[in-house]
This record gives structure tokens, sequence and C-alpha cells, in this order.
């Protein structure tokens, strides 16, 4: 059964409101996770909690529940010269950036005009409503070694 401190393997499929597929584990081995500590989105792990292996579920989680709301003041344009000089500046590139109190935060460049920058610190899932369908594939305790790391080994998992 699925509770803290298991290491969780899944199948899933991921879409948007729209339908559009945004992540599925469709071709490739199952998803593998250590619940219980915030390694997969709120509303799922709190879906999941108490899942057997074999069950199937269809789980919507919010934007609150999944990679936060849209939030506007998160998009930004910075003067180029505030980049390395041998960075290559293109659309897509991401990069941590310090926002103060010894914070870091992920941007996301989204367009560049001459010196203008424009990057985007929203998760690029962020305001998506996420409706997931998962099957639970396997469920195993953790290893001492997972639990110190935070996160699930193996193949689905970290490899290291
Ligand atoms: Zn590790």
């Amino acid at each position: 059964m699925i509770k803290k401190d298991t290491v969780v393997s899944l199948n899933y499929n991921l879409t948007n409101d729209s339908g559009e597929q945004l992540d599925t584990t469709e071709g490739k081995d199952p998803f593998k996770y250590l619940h219980g500590v915030g390694q997969i989105v709120p509303g799922l792990e709190k879906a999941l909690e108490g899942a057997l292996v074999g069950d199937k579920k269809q789980v919507t989680v919010s934007p609150e529940e999944g990679y936060g709301t849209l939030n506007e003041q998160l998009k930004m344009e910075v003067n180029r010269s505030n980049f390395p000089g041998d960075a290559e500046l293109k659309p897509g590139l991401q990069f941590m950036a310090d926002v103060g109190e010894g914070r870091q935060h992920m941007f996301t460049i989204t367009k560049v005009e001459n010196d203008a920058v424009h990057v985007d610190g929203n998760h690029p899932l962020a305001g998506q409503t996420l409706n997931f369908s998962v099957e639970v594939m396997e469920v195993r305790d953790a290893t001492a070694e997972e639990l110190q790391h935070g996160h699930a080994h193996g193949e689905g998992g970290h490899q290291h």
C-alpha cells in the first residue's frame, strides 16, 4: 500500500483541460518516486495515498495543488548584460537566478530581442489543471539510502 517512505512505480498519462498530452510513461519504464516527500505534485501525492498495486485512478489536480497558479510578476524583461558574455541566449534556455534572501528560482527564456531578454519564472505547467490517468505498478519500502537522498533509486528513478 502506498504510504510515506514507500517507493512507488507508476504508469501515467498526463493531459491538460484541452486534452493536450503533457507527459506520459507510455513506451518508457514506469516512473518511480519516493512517496511522502513532495517529489510529485501535492494533489497527485494526496490522491495516491493508500492505493494498492494494480489500482487505476483518474486524478484531477488544480493548479493550486499542481505546479501553482500563473504569477505575472515572474514574467519580466532583463538586459543581456545580466548574463555571462559567452552565454548563448535563446528561447527555452533555463537558468537559476537569485531572487533575494539567498533564494534561487528557475527561469526560462521566452524571447530574445536584441538586448532585451524576456524571461518567465513560472513553471511551464503553472496555471494548468492536470488530468492524470495512473496505474500503480509496484510499491516497496524505501531503502535507508533512498530516504537519506530523498528520492527513489534504480530504473525509472535516480541512477547513481
Ligand atoms: Zn540518490
